[in-house]
């Protein structure tokens, strides 16, 4: 999803999902309530997985430092959004019958 040569930013994702490795705790988390971790739009994905740690782990006295950051993309979730709508008027006949 990326173009070559730009890396990606957290300002082009909807989402970040956050796993954790030790414990198999997962989340998704929206980029503002990224930025009490310190992450704004111009952090790069690739520095996501230094900043973030998993709570549980930590509550546990463990590092919590091993998480996989997988990101929504914009683009990708706007596609999605069409799709579902062009599947919706694909569901009312009347759409159906005005095109025709
Ligand atoms: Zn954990």
């Amino acid at each position: 999803m990326t173009l070559p040569g730009k890396e990606a930013t957290i300002a082009d994702v909807v989402s970040i999902a956050v796993e954790c490795i030790d414990c198999g705790r997962n989340r998704w988390w929206k980029p503002a309530e990224l930025r009490r971790h310190g992450v704004s739009g111009q952090t790069p994905l690739a520095a996501l997985s230094e900043r973030l740690c998993c709570s549980a782990c930590r509550a546990d006295g463990l590092p919590g430092r091993a998480v996989s950051i997988q990101a929504a993309f914009i683009e990708e979730h706007e596609r999605r959004r069409r799709e579902a709508r062009r599947r919706n008027e694909r569901e009312v006949p009347l759409e159906r019958s005005r095109r025709a």
